[in-house]
């Protein structure tokens, strides 16, 4: 935290002592009166020791610096409620970094605990404070490597977080943007699998506040003018409940309130509303005084009497009670339909399970002891995230974005052959599942059944299901598969096979190269093949190598280049480079053998030019595209419509380059097409003889989904081009029973 050695306050010394000193009673008044006296004593003697330590050090807001631990420290009691550790390190944790305590003096204070938890929360500090923008991915995995070692670190960073946003007004405004954009890339998700909503939402909010004022301000007004329409709203809509729950002897608590700022604003944003047509800004929430052994029934009860006064929505029930969330969180969520047919949200809760709700993990820990079911999954939840982080080969940027998904997507459920639960995010596939389970399961996965049923690897699983992993000794990973999975844990798990793959492949390549340098006397040390490589355009040695033991760089280029010992003479560069116009299918036998052209305006008629297909759109010959100069990967071609050229056109249009196509060769293209319709007997045979039937296009891979007589496909097909292309959806869509067929892009990074 920023300081200011130099005592500028008007403020006397008594002044300030008096206000430390009711700060530090209101903190003791909140930890409750059965805390024993060894540890008042201990908090005493933090207090003491952070105090003294701070003493010459003042906020930005001009208060005495010890009042930010101090409230750290409430924060932790009772947002979070932690004990007694967790309040001492609170009130320790800028000591070490900016005064002259060191890990030794704690420890000899307190113990080893206490010193390493105040280191954790130390490294984690460190790498904020730095300017760097790039370094807040190297950040987030330091946090998330401090969280496997030991929760406490996290949480109290999460209280620190949270009473710097609640003061932040007094910073200066680029202080202000980056440590509110920080907030929301990494602590909001962070609390939220935490399972601490409430905090989750403000620091959003607080977020949003200082990011983007106006739409803060903006959905602040409207929400206090719309207010007593809503109350009288909500009013009318509970209480025929309260009647009957009263009338059951159901003993309970109603509250409603609006949804957080900010998820109103992504509501706006994603669904492109405006504030008067996001119509469901309550949550309604009935919280049960129940005995535990009561509790589900109890729940269930409420619902059945919510239930027969107002329709529920199939699609949005929510039985978090019978499958808890891996961070603890239990309830029961519907949403009905109320007066007026609008869309309520309700959420049915015991006061136990409400209590997790609030204060997360630490609330869940209280309560653990029995149930070691929730507990083997919160631990589950630990142990995976160690080991995507110990990865040895990963890539950290890739990785926090893999992660991320895990951490903001809901769960669900499967089980194995032998009843054993296993949590996947939602949209994970029999791939995932594999993974999961075992990376040697996953590496040989060569399809699954789900309920008896044989499905392909790509097939999507839906909670409840039972699946059975068959795998083959002859399978291996291919690139294809990395969009099929959805979790962070089997994405970095193929990218590292694929890399490895790769890397005993260029073995060969390098043998070559050796020899070859050899017969000219040149060693082939690291910096003459990083030259080499530099010349023949190849991002790494290690492509440079790929590229020689696959043919696709003939070792016989070399004559051009001049060999004296150990100096290398270059010739003036040219075209010369890597002849791959891969697409996402890299190895691909159809897509490495041949080229097919692109023109690009400005450029020389007729030059070729360099490129990959984005993997984000997977453009076809015959689509209108751009291209796109990245750094270090070369040209890349995106289709017009592609979901991220809104962004690379926004953000980076000096490097946009125009492109059309100029000739198609014998070549096939990967393509994704959705399907929708009437699932009657025999359409997926209609649409497979259409496909390889009539046309002779080739598939890839096909999923069907199908749920209340409707159902969804994906299908990936090899196409020529675009007249191809459209033909096959064309006829696809004259098919009986067909709703709709359309192309879809793969989601993938840029
Ligand atoms: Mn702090």
């Amino acid at each position: 935290m920023a300081f200011n050695l130099f005592n500028t306050n008007p403020t006397s010394e008594d002044q300030d002592k008096k206000m430390i000193l009711n700060a530090y009673r209101d903190l003791m008044k909140s930890m409750g009166s059965s805390l024993k006296r060894q540890d008042k004593k201990l908090i005493r003697r933090a207090f003491e020791i952070a105090t003294d330590a701070h003493r010459h050090m003042r906020r930005k807001s001009g208060e005495p610096y010890i009042l930010h631990p101090i409230a750290v420290a409430k924060i932790v009691a009772t947002e979070i409620s932690l004990g007694t550790t967790s309040v001492i390190c609170a009130l320790l944790h800028d000591t070490v970094e900016d005064t002259e305590l060191t890990f030794d003096d704690i420890e000899r204070e307190f113990g080893s605990t206490y010193s390493s938890i105040v280191e954790g929360l130390t490294k984690i500090s460190n790498v904020v404070e730095t300017n760097e923008t790039t370094q807040q991915t190297e950040n987030f995995r330091k946090i998330l490597l401090t969280l496997a070692d030991d929760p406490r670190v996290i949480l109290i960073k999460i209280a620190d977080r949270l009473h710097n946003m609640r003061t932040l007004a007094s910073m200066r405004k680029d202080k202000q943007l980056k440590i509110a954009s920080e907030t929301s890339f990494i602590y909001a998700p962070l609390a939220h699998r935490l399972g601490l909503y409430e905090i989750k939402s403000e620091l959003e909010d607080l977020s949003l506040k200082y990011t983007q004022e106006d739409i803060f301000n903006d959905i602040v007004s409207k929400l206090d003018n719309t207010k007593n329409e809503r109350i009288a709203y909500i009013e009318e809509f509970i209480t025929p409940i309260k009647t009957e729950l009263d009338k059951a002897r159901v003993r309970y608590d109603v509250s409603y309130r609006s949804k957080s700022i900010n998820s109103i604003w992504n509501k706006m944003k994603n669904k492109k509303v405006s504030f008067e047509e996001v119509y469901d800004l309550f949550a309604v929430r009935f919280i049960l005084n129940s005995k535990e052994k009561k509790e589900k029934e109890d729940c269930w009860k409420v619902y059945s009497i919510l239930t027969n006064h107002y329709r529920p929505n199939p699609e949005r029930l929510r039985d978090w009670i019978s499958n808890p969330k891996s961070n603890g969180y239990e309830a029961l969520h519907t949403t009905v339909m109320g007066p007026e047919g609008r869309w309520v949200e309700v959420q049915i809760r015991s006061a136990r399970m409400n209590e997790i709700a609030e204060k997360g993990l630490a609330a869940h820990w209280k309560y653990k002891d029995g149930d070691t079911s929730k507990e083997n999954k919160l631990d589950a939840w630990l142990k995976s995230i160690r080991e995507l982080l110990t990865n040895p080969d990963s890539n950290t940027l890739e990785l926090i974005s893999d992660f991320k998904t895990d951490l903001f997507n809901d769960e669900i459920y499967c089980y194995t052959p032998k009843g054993e639960v296993r949590v996947l995010t939602k949209g994970g596939t029999a791939l995932d599942f594999a993974f999961d389970i075992h990376s040697e399961l996953g590496k040989t996965c060569i399809g699954a059944k789900v309920n008896y049923k044989l499905v392909p690897i790509s097939h999507v699983l839906k909670n409840g299901d039972q699946v059975e992993i068959i795998t083959s000794k002859k399978q291996k990973p291919h690139i294809d598969w990395l969009l099929y999975v959805v979790t962070g844990k089997a994405k970095s798990r193929i990218k590292y096979y694929l890399k490895e793959e790769k890397r005993e492949k260029a073995l060969e390549g390098q043998y070559e190269l050796e020899k070859k340098l050899k017969s000219f006397g040149t060693p082939a040390s690291k910096e003459n093949l990083q030259i080499l490589a530099n010349h023949f355009n190849f991002d790494s040695i290690l492509d440079f190598n790929y590229a020689i033991s696959t043919g696709e760089f003939s070792t016989k280029k070399l004559r051009t280049i001049g060999f004296e010992g150990n100096k290398i003479t270059l010739p003036a560069k040219h075209q010369e480079s890597k002849k791959n116009t891969r697409s996402s299918t890299e190895d691909n036998d159809e897509l490495s053998s041949k080229q097919f052209e692109l023109i690009l305006f400005g450029s020389e008629k007729g030059s070729k030019i360099d490129y990959k297909l984005a993997v984000c759109c997977n453009p076809i010959p015959g689509d209108d595209v751009f291209g796109f100069v990245t750094t270090g990967e070369g040209l890349k071609i995106h289709r017009n419509n592609c979901p991220n050229a809104p962004s690379l056109l926004a953000q980076y249009g000096h490097r946009v380059v125009k492109a059309k196509w100029a000739k198609n060769k014998e070549i096939s293209f990967l393509t994704s097409i959705q399907i929708t319709g009437l699932d009657d007997v025999g359409v997926i045979n209609k649409i497979t003889n259409i496909i390889s039937g009539d046309l002779k296009v080739n598939m890839r891979s096909m999923s069907i989904d199908s749920k209340g007589g409707i159902f969804e496909g994906n299908i990936t097909v090899f196409v020529k081009d675009k007249d191809e292309l459209d033909k096959l959806l064309k006829e696809l869509e004259s098919l009986e029973g067909i709703n709709r067929v359309r192309r879809i892009d793969l989601t993938e990074e840029v």
